[in-house]
């Protein structure tokens, strides 16, 4: 059953909404700024099905309390038809789009040790936005053994992570998580790409979902996981069992042309 959530606008920035099959109706009188366009942004998933009542992917506008009734009582009505229509009872889990950090949205800076060192990549923006519209759950994987090699601690990779997430959201994009890890190769732990262990408390459609990163082992990590993977790389090696794409822009239009059709 497709599920109803009336948030406001300060309770969303605290209440990611974690499923696609969850729809969200904003009531706010707040103006329209970086909250509400996060929270737009947000709604582009389900802008299509929004669309029969009259809005627009992705530009939902937020409007008064009243407004806000009359909206989720139209998205009641469409839920329940849907629900009858679709077999939209049983959804599975939501499709997502995994990224590494450095090399793949951030410049790499070796071993980022300060926040002001942050710099978004060419095209990241843009293809983080495509994908959020069309669906997709963002995450970050990614492997930071400075914090083994002491370097730099947990404390700060929270705060370059705090950081990153600001920026992007300035933007409208919501990073679901970041995840982690934090050892050294010689530890051998569970949770190094291209190992799963970063994964184990996250639920998504595996076969919908893709990798992408600038290492091979962050496309072994997709393809362990079951994902599509993509190496972004302006000279990275060919896979048999990856595609390589010089960029972000590259990649996301590989992504979004699978979407329109299929080949899995
Ligand atoms: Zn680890």
């Amino acid at each position: 059953m497709l599920q109803l959530r009336v948030l406001n606008a300060q309770a969303f920035v605290s209440s990611i909404i974690k499923r696609l099959s969850t729809y969200a109706v904003v009531f706010s009188r707040v103006p329209v700024g970086l909250r509400t366009r996060a929270v737009a942004a947000r709604l582009g998933a389900i802008g299509v099905l929004l669309g029969r009542t009259g809005f627009h992917t992705g530009k939902i506008r937020v409007r008064s309390v009243n407004k806000g009734v009359r909206l989720m009582t139209n998205v009641t009505l469409l839920s329940a038809s849907i629900a009858s229509t679709a077999n939209a009872s049983r959804r599975t889990a939501s499709k997502a789009a995994f990224f590494d950090r450095d090399g793949t949205l951030i410049y790499d800076a070796g071993y980022l040790d300060d926040v002001s060192k942050i710099k978004i990549l060419p095209h990241v923006i843009d293809g983080l936005l495509r994908l959020q519209a069309e669906g997709f759950v963002l995450y970050v994987v990614t492997n930071q053994s400075g914090i083994g090699r002491n370097l730099f601690t947990h404390d700060f990779v929270g705060q370059t992570h705090e950081a990153l997430r600001n920026e992007l959201l300035q933007y409208g994009i919501v990073i679901e998580k970041f995840l982690y890890c934090p050892h050294v190769k010689a530890d051998d732990c569970c949770c190094r790409k291209p190992k799963l262990g970063l994964l184990e408390d996250i639920d998504v459609d595996w076969s919908a979902s893709w990798m992408l990163g600038d290492k091979i082992s962050d496309v072994q990590f997709g393809l362990n996981a079951g994902m599509h993977s993509l190496l972004v790389h302006p000279n990275g090696e060919r896979g048999v069992l990856f595609q390589t794409v010089p960029d972000m822009q590259k990649a996301v239009e590989v992504i979004c042309a699978n979407e329109a059709h299929p080949q899995r």
